[in-house]
């Protein structure tokens, strides 16, 4: 029902309308920040810290701050107290001194002076006995006033739809509120605890809506296989050419995963494993074992660089045991493409490497059967949905990570049946990276220095500076700035300096680090585009300017690019900004999964999992904030969805009242 059935003018349809307000529905969608219990008014003299309380009183004086408003009142037996407002100077218009009002909000008494004050309250003047009831406090609308808002949500309470749309066998089973009580209660409530009971209709609502949308998304894809892979003959020889021996966890994730595939069941395997831990190595074996099966399989990584970097491993290593490789990525030529594309869908490719770009839905392929996701940290909606679509025809799926996420979020982004697999054990040998913090470059190239003249090698990463924000970006320097102190620094020296900045092609880019990797360069100035996979076992030192700009788990991705080889290596972070937790963290721990918890906690779910500006974070972290009630939840869902009628009973109901793509990525 629009919004304009409340019998509203233009103007005031414009101010609905600014907050996102365009429905009946929708306005009864808009929630209470907070209550004022306005029932029972007490004495002055009455009135206990920290309480939140209603005082009945007459204004004597009123005053104006700089940002507050300060109010002196009497009650009716003669006692003060004070009343501040910060940032409202509008109240200022609507008091006056000799009036009588109800005021609610919390108490706070001075313990020297035992003075009583009240900060930003709710007040009624008019009727005092008629506002004697709990009154909720919405977000401010602009131009509209509290009464005129209160007056519209009860004249949309009377109007809009009550319908139940749950069985009332979930609403006893999770001793729920009506739907009916739920509206009522949650703008013009009893008591508080039916707000409570409210509040949580509410949780359940959402959690049901999540949970319906997963069930869509994952429900139907099977986890048995007709791709099933017996043979993997060649594969212990492959691991005895190997320079190095396989830790435990290397071998016994890629035996786990080979066995389901050899079961019939359709492997959905999440391995994470901290940076270095050599999980490309457990990729290259499945495809290998896929390849031996006559499949083909895909890996994707989520840069050129990277892509480019497995291609050139993978290739080697399968050519020679006589399966042809491919490459693919966005910025390959269209002819070659077209090769590609040819050989995928006659069968000649065995395996393709590349960006995402592999399994747009364009990509035909002769019998894919497992799909590697390399460094899926940002796990986006829409990358989910196409490997989904491979996901349904029975083809296997890998994802590697370095960034571990708790397991109800692995379950709820790569759906039920997800395996977690968990490279703890780094390979033998591997130091600890040391980590400095400093706010002094010289400290850190002269540092470089001894390094380099041990014949080692050191990166040299900076923030990206987007233009758009040039306030934020005072203070910070770009590659060119720092390319330009370093080759001061150096001068003399004799030590080459390579440099990577923002605007190079992609190809410029590769030969760049194709130059660092074979030795060329000593020093590599860099944007973060060498986060993920550049591998030169020789560099020993990172050092990241500004090192605040960056967040936690990109930054222990940069200092993963160290420590690859034997050399004991060291990461210099560069920061003027003091007290910063993120760095301090980085200084404290080299444990990639302290790291991600550390940064789940700063910085909350969405943007941990790029999804931030999406309306799916939301429903992310009530899950993750009530994960009991989720599986519940969850598990009530599985129930409906055994019920064709009833299932889609609920789906419609979804679909029309909830936005449309409501968890889109904006
Ligand atoms: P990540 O898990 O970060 O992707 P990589 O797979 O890139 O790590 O491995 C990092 C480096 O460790 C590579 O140079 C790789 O060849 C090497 N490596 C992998 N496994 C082992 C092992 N078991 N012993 C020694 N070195 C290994
Ligand atoms: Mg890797």
């Amino acid at each position: 029902m629009d919004i304009s059935s409340l019998g509203i003018n233009k103007g005031k349809i414009k101010q609905f309308n600014s907050k996102g307000i365009y429905t009946i529905e929708d306005l009864i969608k808009y929630l209470p920040r907070e209550y004022f219990d306005f029932r029972n008014p007490i004495k002055i003299r009455d009135a206990k810290n920290g309480e939140h309380t209603s005082i009945i009183g007459k204004i004597t004086e009123i005053k104006e701050g700089l940002a507050h408003i300060r109010v002196k009142v009497i009650d009716g037996y003669g006692r003060h107290m004070f009343i501040t407002w910060f940032n409202q100077k509008f109240v200022m218009r609507m008091l006056k001194v000799g009036e009588v009002y109800n005021f609610c909000g919390k108490i706070e008494i001075d313990d020297i002076y035992f003075s009583t004050q009240m900060l930003n309250p709710m007040y009624f003047s008019k009727d005092l006995n008629k506002y004697k009831k709990i009154i909720p406090r919405y977000i401010k609308i602009q131009g509209m006033s509290d009464d005129y808002l209160l007056k519209s949500i009860d004249t949309a309470l009377k109007i809009v739809d009550k319908t139940e749309y749950l069985d009332s066998d979930i609403l006893d089973k999770f001793s729920l509120f009506k739907r009916k009580d739920m509206i009522k209660s949650i703008h013009q409530p009893d008591n508080m605890d039916d707000v409570e009971m409210a509040e949580k209709r509410i949780l359940f609502d959402d959690l049901f809506y999540f949970a319906m949308e997963l069930e869509e998304k994952h429900g139907d894809i099977s986890n048995k296989t007709s791709l099933i892979m017996k043979k993997a003959s060649t594969i212990q020889k492959f691991i005895d050419s190997l320079p190095f021996t396989l830790t435990d966890d290397q071998l016994n994730t890629t035996r786990d995963i080979f066995r389901s595939m050899r079961s019939g069941k359709r492997v959905n395997a999440l391995v994470q494993g901290d940076v270095g831990s050599g999980k490309t190595i457990v990729a290259f074996i499945l495809m290998l074992i896929a390849a031996e099966n006559d499949y083909q399989s895909a890996l994707m990584a989520p840069t050129n660089v990277l892509a480019k970097q497995h291609y050139e491993e993978i290739k080697e290593i399968g050519e020679k045991m006589g399966y042809k490789v491919g490459f693919l990525s966005g910025t390959s030529k269209a002819k070659e493409k077209r090769e590609i594309l040819k050989e995928l869908k006659s069968g000649e490719i065995k395996m393709i490497v590349g960006t995402h770009a592999i399994i747009s839905s364009s990509v035909e392929f002769d019998n894919l059967a497992l799909t590697i996701v390399d460094e899926e940290h940002r796990f986006g909606v829409v990358q989910r949905e196409l490997i989904n679509e491979k996901t349904k025809e029975g083809v296997h799926s890998v994802t590697m990570s370095a960034t571990p996420i708790p397991r109800s979020l692995a379950l709820t982004v790569f759906g039920d049946g997800t395996d977690v697999y968990n490279i703890l054990q780094m390979p033998a040998g591997r130091k600890k990276v040391i980590t400095s913090l400093t706010n002094n470059d010289s400290e850190a190239y002269g540092f470089m220095k001894k390094e380099i003249e041990k014949g080692r090698q050191c990166y040299i990463v900076c923030p990206l500076i987007e233009e758009s924000d040039a306030e934020v970006m005072k203070g910070v320097l770009s590659v060119e700035e720092v390319y330009k102190k370093v080759s001061d620094y150096f001068r003399g020296t004799g030590f080459k300096i390579s440099v990577i900045s923002g605007d190079m092609k992609a190809k410029d880019i590769e030969e760049e680090i194709d130059k660092f990797s074979k030795g060329e360069a000593h020093i590599l100035v860099s944007t973060t585009i060498i986060e993920v996979g550049v591998n030169v076992p020789n560099s020993t030192v990172m050092v990241i300017q500004n090192a605040e700009r960056f967040g936690l788990a990109q930054l222990h991705q940069l200092r993963g690019r160290v420590g690859r080889g034997n050399h004991q290596s060291y990461c210099m972070l560069i920061s003027q900004k003091e007290n910063n937790e993120k760095l301090e963290a980085m200084v404290k721990t080299t444990n990639g999964f302290k790291i991600a918890e550390a940064d789940l906690n700063l910085r909350g779910a969405g943007d941990f999992l790029g999804t931030k500006q999406s309306g799916e974070n939301k429903y992310i972290m009530l899950m993750l904030g009530n994960a009991k009630l989720f599986e519940r939840v969850k598990r009530e869902v599985g129930e409906i969805k055994k019920d064709n009628k009833r299932y889609s009973r609920y789906r419609n109901y979804i679909k029309e009242n909830y936005k449309e793509k409501e968890l889109d990525e904006k």
